[in-house]
C-alpha cells in the first residue's frame, strides 16, 4: 500500500514535468519572501523526487539537489505536514543527516501537497542556529507553501486549456491520445476534426464585427459540439476554428459519417453563425498505438482541408494527400531557414523581346530554391505556399533588393534594362509596400520606370479595392505594372479597366501550342490581343517556345514576347552574356 501510494505520488510529480526546469521568477519570488518572514539566509522549493530533493527554487543553497535519504523535505512531501526541528544537534531522527553535518540547526517545511493529496515536496526554511517558529511565522509559511501549488498549476494548466473556449488543446489530445494507446493498443477509432471557417470567411467576420465576435462563435460552436458529444467524451480546441474529437471504440466508418453528418445538422440548424460560415469535416480512422498522436491529427486535417477543396462537408483521410501535405508543411518550414542561409535562394532573369526589332530591353526576375535536401524546388510548388503566410514579405523584400542590386551592377556595366519583379496579393496588402519599392529604387539611383511590378488577376481579385488603391499609388510613383497569367483567372473586364497596368501578359497555356491560324488558341490569343490593345495596353505573350508561334504572335500585333524559344530563365551571368551576343549579333 506504502509503496503504491509513492509510486502515484511520483507519478503525480513527473507529470507535471517540473523537474530539471529552469528557475523562474514566479517561485524564486515566493521563496525570498518565506526567507524573509523567517528572517534566515536560506529556503528553498524541494521536490522529492524518487531519491533525491530537487530545488525547483532557492535562496542561499549551493546544490540543484541534494540526496533524498534523511532529507526533511521528504518526511513533509510524505506525510503531507508542517515539520519543524528547532535543534538539528538534539533531534533523533535528523542529528546525523546531511544538512546537520553542513551546520544546519534549524528546519521548517510546508507541504506541497496537490489537489488530489499528493505531496510534492516542500516549501523550507532553513538556519545555521537553533530556533523556535512562532505560529504566525508557520501560518505565513503554509500560505507561501499553497501560492507554489498555485503557481505549478497555473503552469501546468496552461497551453492545455484554451482560453477562449475553456476546452482542452492540442497539447492535450497528443497526451490524452498516447494514454488512450497505452490502456487498449490496437483498438479501432476514428479521429474527427471540425473545421468551422474558411480562413477567408473568419477574415470577413473579423473584419466586420471585430475579434469578440470570432470568439463569441468559437464559444458557441465549443458548447453546441460538446453537448452533443456528451459528458463522457471531449471535443478539443485544436487549432483557431478547429475542433477535434474520436469516435467511440470499433465504429463502422460509413455509419459513423451518418452519424456525424446528423450532428452537425442539428447544430447548424440552431446556430447562429450559420449564415457567415461552412463547416469541413475531416475524419482519420485508425488504431491506438499504430500511428502516432501529431500524425492521427495532421491526417483528419488534411481530411478536413479536402473536404473544403471539394465544397463538401465531410471527407476521409487520404495518404497521398497526406504526403502532399507534409511535404507542403516541410517546404513551409525550411523556407524561413532558405531566406536566412543566404545560398539556397537566387534570381534568374528570362529576357523579354520585343517582336518587332528583335531587341530584349528586359527581363523578368524569377525566384529559385535550392533546398539543401529536395534539390531544385519549383517557385510554382513553393510560392502558392509561401504567400499565404508571414514569409510573403520578406520574400518579396528579398526578391526586390537582389533584383535591383543586379539592375544597379548591369547598369554601372552600361546595361541599360528594365526588370520585372513578381509579387503575390499578400504584399498588396502592406500599407508601406510602396514605400520600400521607392527606397529600395532611390538607394541605388535607379529610375522608377526601371522597374516593372507584375501580378495576377487572381491576386488582385482578392480584395479587388484594396488592391486598386494600392496599383494606382504604384502608377503615380511612376513604377510600372503588369497584368501576368492574362485569361486563367477569375476576373471581371470591368475591374482590369480600371487598373493602371501599361502591360498585361497573355499567359503561357494559350501560347505554347500556338501554330497554325486554324488552332482554338490562336482565336482566342488573337482576340485577347486584339481585346488589350483596344484597352490601350501592349501585350506580353509568355511562353513562345516555337519560331511558328513567336511569327504569329509577330503577324498579330504582339509587341512582346518571352520563351523557350528565345531564352530559358538564365542565371544573371549567362543573362549578360545572352545578350552581349544578341546585341553583337544586331550589329
Ligand atoms: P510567371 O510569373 O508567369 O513566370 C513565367 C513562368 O513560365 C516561369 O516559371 C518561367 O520559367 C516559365 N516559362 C517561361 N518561358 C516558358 C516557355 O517557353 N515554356 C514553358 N513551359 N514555361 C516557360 P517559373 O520560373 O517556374 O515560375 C513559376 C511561377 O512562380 C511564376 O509564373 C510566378 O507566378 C511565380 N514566381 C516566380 N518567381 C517569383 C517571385 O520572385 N515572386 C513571386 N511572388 N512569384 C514568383
Ligand atoms: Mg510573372
Ligand atoms: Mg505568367
Amino acid at each position: 500500500m506504502q509503496n503504491y501510494r509513492e509510486a502515484a505520488r511520483l507519478d503525480a510529480l513527473h507529470q507535471l514535468k517540473l523537474l530539471d526546469t529552469p528557475p523562474s521568477e514566479h517561485f524564486d519570488r515566493i521563496t525570498r519572501m518565506a526567507a524573509q518572514i523567517f528572517g534566515l539566509p536560506i529556503a528553498a522549493v524541494s521536490l522529492t523526487d524518487r531519491d533525491r530533493q530537487w530545488f525547483k527554487s532557492r535562496v542561499g543553497v549551493e546544490h540543484g539537489s541534494i540526496p533524498r535519504d534523511k532529507a526533511p523535505c521528504a518526511e513533509v512531501a510524505e506525510e503531507g505536514h508542517l515539520v519543524v526541528i528547532e535543534d538539528f544537534a538534539t533531534h533523533p531522527r535528523y542529528a546525523e543527516s546531511l544538512l546537520a553535518e553542513h551546520g544546519t540547526r534549524f528546519y521548517a517545511g510546508a507541504p506541497l501537497v496537490t489537489k488530489d493529496g499528493y505531496g510534492l515536496g516542500a516549501l523550507c526554511v532553513l538556519g545555521v542556529e537553533p530556533r523556535l517558529a512562532a505560529p504566525e511565522e508557520l501560518a505565513a509559511l503554509t500560505d507561501l507553501a499553497a501560492m507554489v501549488m498555485e503557481q505549478i498549476e497555473l503552469q501546468h494548466a496552461f497551453g492545455r486549456i484554451d482560453p477562449i473556449s475553456g476546452l482542452p488543446t492540442r497539447a492535450q489530445f497528443r497526451d490524452d491520445l498516447a494514454d488512450l494507446a497505452l490502456d487498449c493498443p490496437g483498438q479501432a477509432r476514428i479521429a474527427v476534426i471540425a473545421d468551422l471557417a474558411r480562413d477567408d470567411q473568419i477574415a470577413k467576420i473579423v473584419g466586420a464585427m471585430g475579434a469578440a465576435r470570432l470568439d463569441e462563435m468559437v464559444r458557441e460552436a465549443s458548447r453546441a459540439i460538446q453537448s452533443a458529444l456528451g459528458a463522457d467524451r471531449t471535443a478539443y480546441h485544436v487549432g483557431t476554428t478547429q475542433f477535434a474529437f474520436l469516435s467511440p471504440p470499433d465504429v463502422d466508418v460509413a455509419a459513423y459519417i451518418a452519424v456525424i453528418e446528423r450532428g452537425f445538422e442539428a447544430i447548424r440548424a440552431t446556430s447562429s453563425v450559420r449564415f457567415v460560415t461552412s463547416v469541413a469535416i475531416g475524419m482519420r480512422p485508425f488504431r491506438l498505438g499504430e500511428v502516432p498522436p501529431e500524425d492521427v491529427l495532421r491526417g483528419a486535417a488534411s481530411a478536413a482541408q479536402d473536404a473544403r477543396r471539394n465544397d463538401g462537408a465531410i471527407a476521409l483521410y487520404s495518404a497521398d494527400r497526406d504526403n502532399e501535405m507534409r511535404r507542403h508543411y516541410d517546404l513551409l518550414q525550411d523556407f524561413g531557414a532558405a531566406l536566412e542561409a543566404g545560398d539556397q535562394l537566387r534570381l534568374v532573369y528570362q529576357p523579354r523581346v520585343d517582336l518587332a526589332t528583335g531587341c530584349c530591353l528586359g527581363a523578368e526576375t524569377l525566384l529559385r530554391w535550392r533546398h539543401p535536401e529536395l534539390g531544385e524546388v519549383s517557385p510554382a510548388e513553393f510560392i502558392p505556399i509561401i504567400e499565404q503566410t508571414a514569409l510573403a514579405r520578406p520574400t518579396t523584400q528579398w526578391v526586390l533588393d537582389t533584383a535591383l542590386d543586379q539592375l544597379a551592377a548591369w547598369q554601372a556595366a552600361g546595361l541599360e534594362l528594365t526588370l520585372s519583379v513578381n509579387i503575390s496579393a499578400a504584399n498588396l496588402m502592406e500599407a508601406d509596400l510602396i514605400q520600400r519599392l521607392q527606397l529600395a529604387l532611390i538607394t541605388r539611383q535607379l529610375r522608377p520606370a526601371q522597374l516593372e511590378i507584375e501580378l495576377t488577376e487572381s491576386a488582385m481579385m482578392a480584395e479587388p479595392e484594396k488592391a486598386l488603391a494600392m496599383l494606382r499609388e504604384l502608377a503615380e510613383a511612376g513604377i510600372a505594372l503588369a497584368i501576368d497569367d492574362f485569361g486563367t483567372g477569375h476576373s471581371s473586364l470591368a475591374y482590369l479597366q480600371q487598373v493602371p497596368a501599361q502591360v498585361v501578359k497573355i499567359d503561357q497555356a494559350f501560347v505554347r501550342g500556338l501554330s497554325a491560324p486554324w488552332g482554338a488558341d490562336y482565336v482566342l490569343v488573337e482576340t485577347m490581343v486584339d481585346l488589350i490593345h483596344k484597352l490601350g495596353r501592349s501585350v506580353v505573350a509568355e511562353g513562345v517556345e516555337t519560331e511558328d508561334a513567336a511569327k504569329i504572335l509577330a503577324g498579330m500585333g504582339c509587341e512582346e514576347a518571352q520563351g523557350y524559344w528565345f531564352a530559358r530563365p538564365l542565371e544573371a551571368a549567362a543573362f549578360a552574356d545572352w545578350i552581349a551576343a544578341r546585341t553583337a549579333l544586331a550589329a
